[in-house]
């Protein structure tokens, strides 16, 4: 018999990883990728002998890397070099005063108390919680796909409601663990990670800051893309093919099937499947015949967008660690300004990444490669925001920031610069609205109630990535590529 074939479009993470299960089983797989290379958001740019990891920067949840790598038939040890980055992170507060969030635990109580007596006991039933939070979710929630309304509302899924602490916001709930406004900041940050302020996310994320200090912070050598490059040595190998620079304009639908993709140029295919891997609000918005879902669609909520700085660097700075936060005392109007007004704040949070000081091959002998990341509201739909503005105003923030670590001359040594704002972030890979995390991962978009894998109408359309389940990151995307195509394979095979 004929194998079923199936298009994805899009080589993100997500559309890989599918592509690689699907092959597995036998499919005969096309990924169809509008950009000259594969990894999506997890992408990089090469200038004068600096490497720059565009996107993430972060590899964080490792145990889910390997299991996932396992799934694909590969072994992330023979695949990647990975050294762990400890401590994890440095954050320097708007004071000068700074916190090495490290996995050595003298060094973590020591830091604590010399903060606020007594802090090192509530990181500790922090980190606690955190552990709890972590088993269940990923158990409960993020290896799931809800094929059915009753995969999530059962007897069994009640005790999540007290044990997950879904409906306590996650900054306020800080309160039980500490007084100091600073430690409260550096254990909620990371819900920027899902594009989320603290003062909206549920307490339920307190698992993110557990993860990252329990089984480390992570870098493979290369830098993230290698990450993607071993995803694609896997694909090769299971016999996926691929077509880059092709974009997939639109698909046609004939009542409950989709029928063909339309390409450039008026080519057009009719494959048996399509999971499409692009952003999923796009995908209603911009490929399928317009309905009541692409409407829906604009009322949903999105995540934050970011301004990314790329600098090529006539000269090392020493002083820096790979990772460095700055945050901002004004936490709580940083993320009012970016989440309800779209903004860059005042006073901007932001992040700094020096991979030279993990990998010298990321910058030539004697230099430095930088990458500043600073948090910015998503594209307002009235595009009154001014981005050479903005840009403009974010790097002199960066410049004042690094003054506190005694960094006052970068601009005078700075060869180059590459910059993303959220209209790059759109451009370059169809996110709406520029949001670099897809749909955001409030409390009414989350598990089951984030858009399935599989379209509600069309039954051969199925989605893989960010705005789908389970949600944002690498490793979910890796998750996400699982669930989509066992959810293909199970249909295929009547189970469903
Ligand atoms: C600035 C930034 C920092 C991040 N930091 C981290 C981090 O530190 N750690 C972490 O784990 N995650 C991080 N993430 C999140 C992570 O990168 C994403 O969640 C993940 O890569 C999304 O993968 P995806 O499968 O959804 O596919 P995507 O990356 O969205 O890829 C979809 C692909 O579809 C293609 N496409 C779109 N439209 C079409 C079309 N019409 N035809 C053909 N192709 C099309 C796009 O070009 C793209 O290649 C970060 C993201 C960003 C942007």
């Amino acid at each position: 018999m004929k194998a079923k074939s199936v298009v994805i479009i899009g080589a993100g993470v997500g559309g890989i990883c599918a592509a690689i299960h699907l092959a597995k089983h036998g499919l005969h797989v096309t990924v169809m990728e509008k950009n000259a290379n594969p990894g999506g958001r997890c992408d990089w740019i090469e200038r004068e002998g600096h490497h720059f990891d565009t996107g993430p920067t972060l590899m964080v949840m490792k145990p889910v890397y390997e299991a996932e790598f396992a799934s694909l038939g590969g072994s992330i040890a023979d695949l990647l070099e990975l050294q762990q980055v400890d401590p994890t992170y440095r954050l320097v507060f708007d004071d000068g005063s700074q916190l090495a969030l490290t996995s050595d635990m003298q060094s973590m109580r020591d830091q604590l108390e010399s903060i606020e007596h007594g802090a090192y006991q509530g990181f500790i039933r922090y980190h606690a919680e955190g552990e709890r939070h972590y088993r269940i979710a990923m158990d409960k929630l993020v290896n799931r796909d809800f094929r059915r309304f009753t995969d999530f509302f059962n007897f069994n899924n009640i005790p999540l409601v007290y044990q997950l602490k879904p409906l306590r916001n996650h900054y306020a709930h800080m309160s039980s663990y500490f007084r100091n406004p600073h430690l409260k900041a550096a254990f909620t940050f990371q819900d920027v990670y899902m594009g989320l302020s603290p003062f909206e996310a549920p307490a339920t994320f307190s698992m993110m800051p557990y993860t990252e200090l329990a089984h480390g912070v992570w870098y493979p050598k290369g830098g993230m893309y290698s990450i993607v490059e071993a995803l694609m040595t896997l694909a090769r190998n299971t016999g996926v093919e691929f077509a880059f620079d092709t974009t997939v304009e639109q698909i046609t639908a004939n009542g409950k099937q989709v029928e063909e993709l339309v390409l450039e140029h008026n080519q057009r295919e009719s494959p048996d499947l399509v999971l499409a891997n692009a952003d999923l609000p796009y995908v209603y918005q911009d490929l399928l015949p317009i309905d009541y879902r692409a409407e829906k669609m604009t009322q949903k909520r999105y995540s934050c967008s970011v301004i990314s700085f790329f600098w090529g660097v006539d000269k090392p700075y020493k002083i820096l660690g790979p990772h460095t936060l700055f945050l901002a005392d004004d936490f709580q109007s940083n993320f009012d300004t970016i989440t309800n007004e779209l903004g860059l704040p005042a006073n901007p949070s932001l992040y700094i990444h020096a991979p030279r000081q993990l990998d010298s091959s990321m910058a030539p002998p004697g230099e430095e490669t930088l990458i500043a990341v600073v948090p910015v509201g998503h594209l307002s739909e009235d595009g009154s925001q001014d981005w050479d503005e903005l840009t403009d105003q974010a790097r002199v923030h960066v410049f004042r920031r690094l003054a506190l670590l005694g960094i006052t001359d970068l601009h005078a040594h700075i060869k180059f610069e590459v910059s993303f704002t959220p209209l790059s972030w759109r451009k370059r890979y169809n996110l709406v609205k520029g949001s670099t995390h897809g749909l955001s991962h409030n409390l009414r978009q989350l598990g089951y109630f984030r858009p399935s894998n599989r379209h509600p109408r069309y039954r051969n359309l199925y989605f893989v990535g960010a705005s789908t389940r389970p949600g944002t990151g690498i490793p979910t995307a890796m998750i996400s590529g699982r669930l989509a195509a066992k959810r293909i394979v199970d249909e295929l095979a009547g189970l469903e």
